[in-house]
C-alpha cells in the first residue's frame, strides 16, 4: 500500500493539469473541494436480532455541468477520503465523455460478502432513507460500483420511491432491465475498456495485431470479467487474470467465459484447471504487453513500478496507478497509462443513456446502445490523443485528458459566475 491517500492523489493530478492547461487558479481552488459531503449512520437489524451500525457517505464534488453522477461502493475500506477522491474522478470522467453531468460518489464501509441477502437489502434501504433528501433524478443519480449491483439498485429505487411517494425511475441507473434499466449496461464498462484498449493498441503499439499481444487483468468482477471476454473476442490473448483470492496464468491463453463459469461456481478464479496459480503481485509484474488493473486503487505504486513490464497499462479500476509510478513508467520505461476516467467511462456513458431513456419513456435496442457507446468512447479517445500531440507527447496521457476535462468544467463554472 502506498502512503499517499486517494484524495491527495486526486489533488496532485488536478494541480498538474492546472499547470499544463493554464487554468484559472480560482477555478482550481474551487475544484479541490467537494461541494457537499454527506456522512450517515445506518443501523441495520442483523439476522441474529442484533443491531449493527454502518457508516455511509455521499460526496457531491461538482455539478456545474449537470446533476451529480456516480456509483455507490460497498467495501470494508471505504473512507470519506476515498469517496471524495472517487467523486472528483467522476467529475473528470463525465466531463471528458462530453456528458451533461457532474461528479459524485457514495460508499458504505461494509464487507457485503459477509452479509445475508436480507441484511444487504436492509442496509441499502437504510442508506437510501438517510441520503434521500440530497438525491433525485435531476439532483444526484447513484449507480453500482465495487460491491454493488443491479439488485442493490432495484432496492435503492424501490426505497426512494417509497420515501418520495411517487415513481422516480431516474433516481438510479444500472437498474435491472425490467425496472427501466438500459440494455447493455451490465457489460458496458468492460466493453468500453476493451474498445479503448483496441484503439490504444492501434495508436501506440502500431505494428502489432491483437493476436500478437498478451494481456493480464487484475480483478474479475463486473469490469475485469467483461473486459476479458470482449478482448478475447477481439483476438487478444488473455494470459492471466486474478481476484481478491489470487490469480491464474496460462502461457497459451485463457478462455474468459470458462474462467467466469468457474468463478461463479467456486467464488474465485483460483483453481481453474488449465492454468497455474499466481499471486496478485506476480500478475502485475508479468512479462506481458498489456496490463489492465480492474480492481481497486493504489496497486501500481513506487513499490512495484520498477518491476512492471507491460508497455501499455489500461486502467479499468479507478485510481490504480499513483502519480509517481505513472511518471516513472512514462519517463523511464516508455510505458503509457491510459487513465481510468477515459478507459472505464463506458459504464457511466450507458448510465447516461439509461437516464435519457427514462426521461423519454423509451427503450433503445442493444445494438443501438453498443454502437453509441463505442462512438462516444472513440471520440473521447481521439480528443485525448489530439491534446497529447498538441502537448508534444511530453506529458503523461492523464495530463492531456485532465486538461480537456478540467477546462470544460472550469468554463461552465465561469459562465455560471462561480469565479
Ligand atoms: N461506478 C461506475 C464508475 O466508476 C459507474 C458510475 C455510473 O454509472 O454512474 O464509473
Amino acid at each position: 500500500m502506498s502512503e499517499i491517500t486517494p484524495y491527495q492523489i486526486a489533488i496532485e493530478q488536478l494541480e498538474r493539469a492546472a499547470r499544463i492547461a493554464e487554468i484559472d487558479p480560482q477555478a482550481i481552488e474551487i475544484l479541490k473541494h467537494p461541494q457537499r459531503v454527506i456522512r450517515v449512520s445506518i443501523p441495520v437489524r442483523m439476522d441474529n436480532g442484533s443491531i449493527k451500525v454502518f457508516t455511509g457517505y455521499r460526496s457531491q464534488h461538482n455539478n456545474a455541468l449537470g446533476p451529480y453522477k456516480g456509483g455507490v461502493r460497498y467495501h470494508p475500506n471505504v473512507t470519506m477520503d476515498e469517496v471524495i477522491a472517487l467523486s472528483m474522478w467522476m467529475t473528470w470522467k463525465v466531463s471528458l465523455a462530453g456528458l451533461p453531468l457532474g461528479g459524485g460518489k457514495g460508499g458504505v464501509a461494509v464487507n457485503p460478502k459477509e452479509l445475508s441477502k436480507g441484511e444487504l437489502e436492509r442496509l441499502t434501504r437504510g442508506y437510501v432513507r438517510a441520503i434521500a433528501p440530497f438525491i433525485g433524478p435531476d439532483v444526484d443519480v447513484p449507480a453500482p460500483d465495487v460491491g454493488t449491483d443491479a439488485q442493490v439498485m432495484a432496492w435503492f429505487l424501490d426505497e426512494y420511491e417509497k420515501v418520495v411517494r411517487a415513481t422516480r425511475k431516474g433516481v438510479v441507473t444500472s437498474k435491472p432491465v425490467e425496472l427501466g434499466g438500459s440494455l447493455g449496461r451490465i457489460y458496458s464498462t468492460g466493453y468500453g475498456v476493451a474498445v479503448i484498449t483496441r484503439e490504444a493498441v492501434k495508436e501506440f503499439l502500431e505494428e502489432k495485431s491483437p493476436e500478437e499481444l498478451t494481456v493480464a487483468i487484475q480483478g474479475y468482477g463486473n469490469v475485469g470479467s467483461y473486459t476479458a471476454i470482449f478482448l478475447h473476442e477481439m483476438g487478444f490473448k488473455i494470459v492471466a487474470v486474478s481476484d481478491s483470492k489470487g490469480g491464474i496464468y496460462s502461457k497459451d491463453g485463457l478462455d474468459p467465459k470458462k474462467v467466469l463459469e468457474h468463478k461463479k461456481k467456486t467464488r474465485s478464479v483460483v483453481g481453474y484447471k488449465e492454468a497455474k496459480t499466481i499471486t496478485n503481485k506476480e500478475l502485475l509484474e508479468l512479462d506481458i504487453d498489456i496490463l489492465i488493473p480492474a480492481a481497486l486503487e493504489n496497486v501500481i505504486t513506487s513499490e512495484n513500478m520498477k518491476n512492471i513490464k507491460a508497455k501499455l497499462i489500461v486502467e479499468g479500476a479507478n485510481g490504480p496507478t499513483t502519480p509517481e509510478a505513472e511518471e516513472y513508467l512514462f519517463k523511464e520505461k516508455k510505458s503509457l497509462v491510459v487513465p481510468d476516467f477515459l478507459a472505464n467511462a463506458g459504464g457511466v456513458i450507458v448510465s447516461f443513456f439509461e437516464q435519457v431513456q427514462n426521461w423519454t419513456w423509451t427503450q433503445w435496442s442493444e445494438d443501438e446502445v453498443k454502437r453509441r457507446l463505442e462512438a462516444q468512447m472513440i471520440t473521447a479517445f481521439k480528443k485525448v490523443v489530439d491534446e497529447w500531440n498538441r502537448l508534444d507527447k511530453k506529458v503523461v496521457l492523464r495530463d492531456a485528458a485532465m486538461s480537456i476535462a478540467v477546462r470544460r468544467v472550469a468554463d461552465a463554472m465561469k459562465l455560471r459566475g462561480w469565479y
